[in-house]
């Protein structure tokens, strides 16, 4: 990066890590910029100001300061530090997951503005709402879209055809929906439901907070949660420990019949 010895970002903290006792090394997703790391020199000494500003998923606006090896970040200015979301632990770590999704689906220093966008505005409706099974599978799946691997769903992959009313089936490895016919000779492709499918096309169509109105049964909440996870796992080529660890809440939830958390489906921590 060339420019300025000093400049400015506007970011959210998708990571952090303490280094040494004293500093901590930040990641941030930037509205401009894409994601870039940093070092906040001092942010974890008991009353430093920096500190509650580079705490994870807060956004704000950031000072920094352009060296040869990682920038420093020298002062903040929170915007928003989603303290309803990180009140409540579903919430923040639903809010977590996202982070770790836009961590690793990204590379250091390639703007993604709709990324950012979308991202800062499923966790205000988090912050405000809480967080559902729809809003998960929206942020996932516009992710996806984000970052170049959305999957196809208006024409079957193998063939070109239109996808009749009927069960097909989708591929992660050809990044789509296929036929029948196509889907019999394809080792990776699972039955995609008619409703399935509909979703999927739904949540393209529409903005966050009507794709969030679809109500959708257990079923069939769990099979499109299947699908993009058969997909988020083929682009990421790993799983996410933060996805591991909203299983384990789910799974808490409901032996102590506290069964409000959204479906997360078993094979998430296969
Ligand atoms: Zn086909």
């Amino acid at each position: 990066m060339s420019g300025p010895r000093d400049y400015q970002v506007e970011g959210l903290v998708i990571r952090d890590a303490t280094v040494g006792e004293r500093d901590r090394v930040v990641v941030l997703f930037s509205r401009d910029e894409g994601k870039l790391t940093f070092v906040a020199r001092g942010a974890r000494r008991p009353g430093s100001s920096l500190g509650p500003s580079v705490q994870m998923l807060t956004r704000g606006r950031f000072q920094c300061v352009r060296r040869r090896g990682l920038d420093l970040l020298t002062q903040a200015v929170s915007i928003e530090s989603y303290g309803k979301l990180k009140a409540e632990l579903w919430s923040m770590s639903c809010g977590l997951y996202l982070a770790e999704l836009v961590d690793s689906s990204t590379v250091e220093a390639a703007p993604n503005r709709t990324l950012y966008d979308l991202l800062v505005g499923v966790l205000d409706a988090i912050n405000h709402h809480g967080c559902s099974d729809a809003l998960l599978r929206y942020f996932e799946l516009r992710l996806l879209q984000c970052v170049g691997f959305c999957p196809s769903v208006q024409r079957c992959v193998g063939c070109g055809g239109r996808l009749r009313p009927e069960v097909n089936a989708l591929s992660a490895t050809l990044g789509g929906a296929m036929c029948p016919d196509c889907s019999s000779s394809c080792t990776d492709a699972i039955p995609l439901s008619v409703d399935a499918l509909k979703v999927l096309r739904f949540c393209l169509a529409n903005d966050l907070e009507t794709s969030c109105r679809a109500k959708l049964s257990a079923s069939l909440a769990a099979e499109v949660e299947e699908h993009l996870h058969r997909f988020l796992v083929g682009v990421l080529q790993k799983e996410l420990k933060s996805r591991a660890w909203l299983f384990r809440l789910r799974t808490e939830a409901l032996l102590t019949g506290n069964g409000q958390a959204p479906t997360i489906a078993r094979r998430s921590e296969s």
